[in-house]
């Protein structure tokens, strides 16, 4: 069996479930450090089992064969809808994030935020901690590209998607941003997947560009497992042998990704394009796929860009990007989420 256990549990309440469970003739082995989790191996009376679900402490026991993984779909229960700001993904609400790759200096992000707000997106994105591939390329403006995002929030309704590379910097980007991004480089940085669990703000988990679908899901485990559900997946295209694109997009695993798990599920086309000319192309694709919204490079000058500027595209592009989206949603009986939406007028309905 295994025994889900409340958050911060503390030492007295844990050892009073460890003795009942002793005494029912159970050997146990908490499987995590948050200690959460606690296997229990020994007859599996079925009784047994709800005389563990009354103790203090106990979340739920779950027979080992049923013991779903957080991350599946429920049956009989609606797919999760993470909220940012303005911001509302899943349970059929699509949202769009665009913003620069990096944080540049603070006037261009502020023209930046203020053009894709109107062009229709309800979230900032712009990396002040970038994660490059060579430590010779712009690695970000840290702490002031932390400030500068705070001054776009202010001067838009916009609020900040910015990537975490450390766990030691969870609390700092936590206060600046309104979501976390974890990026594909950290799919599998463990330390930081469990540190951005035990907050409750929402986290914006990339695929890892080699990453198969059963490891990203465990990667999205990791933060589930300590009690953050606010988690949006994004495939952002995966590796191949081929270079025409920068990545192949799978669109596969996000029409996968919608029917196995109950978390939302965005597109990154700028990313796996590599190119500005196929990013509008790669994000129809992803959102007929069933995505629930998108994150795009956009950059008034991409040659200037610092990072990435290959792949940006113009705050138009952007908005014809938006056109589709609002299209492609309604298909499906969907809804994009724009800016200054009132909460009263959100839809309630879900998808089946
Ligand atoms: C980014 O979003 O700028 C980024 C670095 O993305 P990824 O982690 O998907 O490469
Ligand atoms: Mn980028």
């Amino acid at each position: 069996m295994l025994v889900r256990l409340q958050n911060d549990l503390p030492q007295a309440t844990l050892d009073s479930i460890l003795l009942v469970c002793k005494e029912l003739g159970y050997s146990s082995r908490l499987l995590n450090e948050s200690r959460t989790l606690l296997e229990l191996e020994g007859l599996g009376v079925p009784e047994h089992r709800s005389k563990l679900e009354d103790l203090t402490g106990v979340r739920a026991v779950l027979e080992a064969s049923e013991a779903r993984e957080l991350h599946q779909k429920r049956p009989g229960k609606e797919a999760t809808r993470v909220r940012a700001r303005g911001a509302s993904f899943g349970d059929g609400h699509l949202s769009l994030i665009a913003g620069p790759c990096a944080v540049e200096d603070p006037e261009r992000l502020i023209d930046i935020a203020k053009r894709v707000e109107a062009a229709g997106a309800t979230l900032l994105r712009g990396g002040a901690y970038k994660p490059r591939t060579s430590p010779y390329s712009f690695q970000g403006s840290g702490e002031r590209g932390l400030e500068s995002l705070r001054a776009a929030r202010e001067a838009t309704g916009l609020g900040i998607v910015t990537e975490v590379l450390d766990p030691r910097d969870v609390e700092l980007v936590g206060d600046a941003c309104d979501m976390f991004q974890i990026g594909a480089r950290n799919m599998t940085n463990t330390p930081l997947l469990h540190e951005v669990g035990r907050t409750d703000k929402p986290v914006l988990l990339k695929r890892g560009f080699a990453a198969t679908v059963r490891e990203f899901v465990l990667a999205a485990e990791f933060i589930l497992s300590e009690g953050n559900e606010n988690i949006v997946l994004c495939e952002r295209g995966i590796r191949s042998f081929d270079n025409t694109t920068r990545n192949i997009l799978d669109v596969g695993a996000v029409a996968h990704l919608k029917r196995a798990t109950h978390l939302p599920v965005i597109v990154d086309p700028s990313h796996a394009a590599g190119r500005g000319d196929l990013v509008r192309d790669l994000a129809r694709a992803g959102l007929a796929a069933g995505a629930d919204g998108l994150i795009v490079e956009v950059h008034p000058a991409p040659d200037e860009a610092h990072s990435d500027g290959a792949q940006a595209i113009s705050a138009e592009e952007f908005s014809r990007i938006v056109d589709d989206a609002r299209i492609l949603a309604g298909l499906d009986g969907r809804r994009l989420i724009l800016p200054n939406t009132p909460p009263a007028t959100l839809p309630v309905e879900s998808l089946s």
